[in-house]
């Protein structure tokens, strides 16, 4: 963030930043807030198993993640879920089923600039584990492995990590 100087307003190198989430000018009257965003992550669980995906792109690329993103505006969080799981996985969820667990602040790096999220964890239970139909940009694979055998370390986030080592009784 301390990259951006220049006011986008009065276009004077005067942009200030709080290193918490305001810019402001001291030229002109120019406030930017970078707020924390919404964002979701959904545990989906089939029996003894929590299904992720592989990310190929950074931040976390090789690593595990939990489906799910940011959320859009005028979006409720299990709408996020809904709409996430469709384009990652193509998976149809019904909104009901969504149970939220808690949530974790995260930071997403990306290009530069630091995103603060605030991760919110639902769980979704499926009968059966399901054919999973990749959008190249994100994920390179999916993977079901068994709650007794997930490795914390092998998990992208931060938030995530926390989350699911601190949770694991919740999910058996
Ligand atoms: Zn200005």
């Amino acid at each position: 963030m301390k990259n951006l100087t220049f006011c986008p307003k009065c276009g004077q190198e005067t942009l200030q930043w709080d290193h918490i989430s305001k810019f402001s000018c001291s030229h002109c009257d120019f406030v930017l807030f970078h707020n924390t965003a919404a964002a979701v992550a959904v545990i989906i669980q089939c029996e003894n198993e929590i299904f992720f995906t592989v990310r190929n792109q950074e931040p976390g690329k090789g690593k595990l993640d939990l489906p799910g993103g940011f959320s859009d505006p005028k979006e409720s969080a299990e709408e996020t879920c809904a709409r996430e799981l469709d384009e990652e996985l193509e998976l149809k969820i019904d909104i009901r089923k969504l149970k939220y667990l808690g949530s974790r602040p995260n930071i997403y790096p990306y290009k530069n600039v630091d995103y603060n999220t605030m991760d919110l964890f639902f769980l979704y239970k499926v009968e059966e584990k399901f054919e999973i139909q990749l959008e190249e940009s994100e994920i390179s694979a999916g993977t079901w492995i068994a709650i007794s055998e997930i490795e914390i370390d092998k998990i992208a986030f931060e938030s995530q990590k926390d989350f699911i080592k601190n949770n694991l009784e919740k999910f058996q």
